[in-house]
């Protein structure tokens, strides 16, 4: 049996925020966790709107969240799909033409709500007479097409919400295709799950009302009904939607701020279910926590101030396997002990770049003049090459007696001698990546 067959459907209107990744990272570690496919599905069909550098961000800012699609699709290229399955839909009495005008449609809803109606569409294009559609057509105006939703109470099992039931009476009929000719995600949506074979539509709560026209849709076309899993959005602390933080929010602007991609990913998957938000070692770990079940019911606030600390602490936890080729990338060496020498002082990857400066690279004497004694008296003591690991220890075995000094009296001016820096790293860890040549140079003051 082949595994489950999902997708992320994002228009490439604008950069896709952390809100977005939280849709896309669900679908994709739903995926990965049960051996099935994530596909990639650009709903473009709004042509004005659509644009391809941001179909380019979006596989940039998926590729950086370490999600791979097993395959791309665009909504524009199967508009052919769509038109047939309007040409179905009206031989079976269910989809006609509208003729309204955008007004119009605004006057009716405005009317309906000051008696007090919900502002659902009265079907009236449904009574126009042969006559009267004939007489629309001659004055020029083009039609638009509406879904005829059977009226009855439409019910899923929603793998986060549980059983949900709506009634379709209470829904205008849905819109698939406007006067000029553009195709609405109502029906396209529906047409791509069933021709890509999608067994699970994992999506934000805000598509719920669609899902129960979407699911009558998919009944009327195909007789099969995809599963549903409607997470809870991601908002501000004070309950606002991303929109308006979007700009610094966006995957690009984080990415650009220097935050890890697996802090993202964990903020963005684990914010409002009931498991810490806490660093992952990797998306396979973050996979197996993921569980419809534990996702809330409620908004997942949000605090943009925590992702400082969730980058810094999954730094702290990444394996030097993780980071290697990007160590490699800033053009520093070191190797393991180097990153395990500094990723507990780390608030930015690049941060590691200073300290590799700081082992690698001249330093400015900072040492204080009352100091240089002391120094002239640990330098005689630095054992000889090669060191081993306790090199540290023993030096200072040596040197505690020998200049009968302690606490930060003994360890301040070695670290300002050997590193310039009031504080860092663990001088046990950052001495054998210093080497004797550059440690004796600046004991000495001198630059090395
Ligand atoms: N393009 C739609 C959206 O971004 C897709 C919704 C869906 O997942 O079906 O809201």
């Amino acid at each position: 049996m082949s595994g489950p067959i999902v997708r992320f459907a994002p228009s490439p209107t604008g950069l896709i925020h952390i809100g977005n990744a939280r849709t896309a990272l669900l679908n994709a570690l739903f995926a990965r966790k049960h051996g099935g496919t994530f596909l990639l599905r650009l709903d473009d069909t709004d042509r004005a709107r659509s644009e391809e550098r941001f179909a380019e961000a979006i596989k940039r800012d998926l590729a950086w969240l370490g999600i791979s699609p097993g395959r791309i699709e665009t909504q524009s290229s199967r508009i052919g799909r769509y038109e047939a399955a309007l040409a179905k839909l009206r031989e079976q009495g269910r989809a006609y033409a509208c003729y309204e005008t955008e007004e119009e449609l605004d006057r009716k809803r405005k009317r309906q709500l000051g008696r007090g109606l919900p502002p659902v569409y009265d079907r009236a294009a449904l009574r126009l007479s042969e006559a009267e559609r004939v007489k629309l057509e001659a004055e020029g105006r083009k039609p638009y097409w509406r879904f005829k939703l059977d009226h009855r109470v439409v019910k899923w099992d929603d793998l986060v919400r549980g059983e949900i039931a709506i009634d379709t009476a209470s829904l205008s009929d849905p819109v698939v295709c406007r006067a000029d000719g553009t195709w609405l995600y109502s029906l396209a949506s529906v047409v791509d799950d069933i021709d890509m074979n999608v067994t699970h539509v994992i999506r934000g709560e805000d598509h719920i009302t669609n899902t129960a026209a979407q699911l009558d849709m998919f009944v009327t076309l195909s007789g099969e009904e995809p599963i549903f899993a409607h997470h809870n959005l991601l908002t501000l602390p004070g309950g606002e939607g991303l929109s308006k933080r979007f700009g610094s929010l966006s995957l690009q602007s984080l990415r650009e701020a220097g935050h890890e991609a697996l802090a993202i990913a964990a903020a963005a998957v684990l914010t409002g279910t009931s498991l810490a938000v806490e660093p992952v070692e990797s998306l396979d770990a973050l996979a197996e926590k993921i569980d419809f079940k534990k996702i809330s019911h409620g908004p997942a606030r949000f605090d943009p101030a925590d992702l400082d600390g969730l980058t810094a602490k999954t730094l702290h936890a990444a394996p030097y396997a993780a980071v290697a080729g990007r160590l490699e990338e800033l053009g520093i060496g070191g190797g393991e002990k180097f990153w395990l020498a500094v990723r507990g002082n780390l608030s930015r990857f690049n941060d590691a770049k200073e300290w590799w400066d700081v082992i690698s690279s001249p330093l400015e004497s900072k040492t204080a003049d009352n100091d240089r004694d002391f120094l002239k008296l640990a330098e005689t003591l630095l054992p000889a090459e090669p060191w081993g690991d306790k090199i540290w220890d023993e030096w200072l075995a040596a040197i505690k007696p020998a200049a009968n000094r302690k606490g930060r009296e003994l360890f301040h001016p070695l670290r300002i001698a050997l590193t310039g820096r009031e504080n860092g790293p663990e001088l046990r860890a950052l001495l054998p990546l210093i080497g004797r040549a550059r440690a004796v140079a600046r004991l000495r003051g001198e630059t090395g």
